[in-house]
């Protein structure tokens, strides 16, 4: 039996907008197909060794959680995370979490708090927040029966700009995304997946969820091959409902 180890890197301080929904979404899509996975939640104080995890996730987390968790993650848990993006680790991050997988956050009153460096992207932030609905189109999603289209939820004033060796998660169809400017949402850097859409992303977006549990059992197992389809009507109907609402 297949087994994936997931881990929810900080879920009381990065959280926000139903985060959490992303756990119970890869818990559940791997139960539902008889894949064991196990959740463990490591925070502040607690030891954090990634090689025991095939997931990890960091959600969001305002300006003030992000300061609060600084000193625990770059000096406690920064090596570790680093090598395990160098590793091929899978990771899901969202919005704050994101965020603080680059280099800094310069905040929009002017503090810049130094982050982990493990992808080559930053961010800076503005006055005016990026609130609403939005979709963005992911091409490495997209066959036959699906247009690729992500739905989700973003809040952030910070805007986030990419290095050269960062690939964004998508293209904007309506809504800001990274920054507002350059049409592009979120990021990919070998295995690690990041998105400022909250809302939670993975339980309305079942194609994404499938490719990370997909990317995770192929890294840890040498047999498999692919996921058995499940019966995604819910899920597709708020999906699809959603990306009318927001498209028009
Ligand atoms: N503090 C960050 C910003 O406002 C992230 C917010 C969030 O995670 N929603 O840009």
């Amino acid at each position: 039996m297949y087994e994936l180890n997931i881990c929810h890197l900080y879920p009381d301080l990065l959280n926000l907008y139903g985060d959490r929904g992303n756990i119970i979404a890869l818990k559940m899509r791997c139960k539902w197909r008889g894949i064991n996975a196990n959740v463990s939640d490591i925070s502040i104080g607690d030891k954090f060794d990634a090689e025991a995890y095939d997931i990890i996730f960091l959600g969001g987390g305002q300006d003030y959680e992000q300061e609060m968790i600084q000193n625990d993650l770059l000096n406690e848990k920064g090596e570790e995370i680093r090598n395990a993006v160098k590793n091929d680790k899978v990771f899901l991050a969202i919005c704050g979490g994101y965020q603080l997988l680059g280099s800094y956050y310069k905040t929009w009153d002017g503090k810049e708090i130094h982050f982990l460096n493990a992808l080559n992207l930053w961010t800076v932030g503005g006055k005016e927040r990026m609130i609403g609905n939005f979709v963005f189109e992911c091409d490495f999603l997209k066959n036959d029966n699906y247009d690729g289209k992500i739905v989700g939820f973003e809040n952030h004033s910070g805007r986030t700009y990419l290095g050269p060796e960062v690939k964004p998660l998508g293209k904007i169809v309506k809504g800001y995304g990274n920054n507002g400017e350059d049409g592009f949402e979120g990021a990919i850097y070998k295995n690690v997946y990041c998105s400022y859409s909250h809302g939670s992303l993975l339980p309305k977006n079942p194609a994404l969820a499938d490719h990370l549990i997909s990317i995770a059992l192929k890294q840890k197992y040498k047999d498999f091959e692919s996921l058995s389809s499940i019966d995604d009507e819910f899920e597709n109907l708020a999906h699809d409902t959603m990306v009318k609402r927001i498209t028009g």
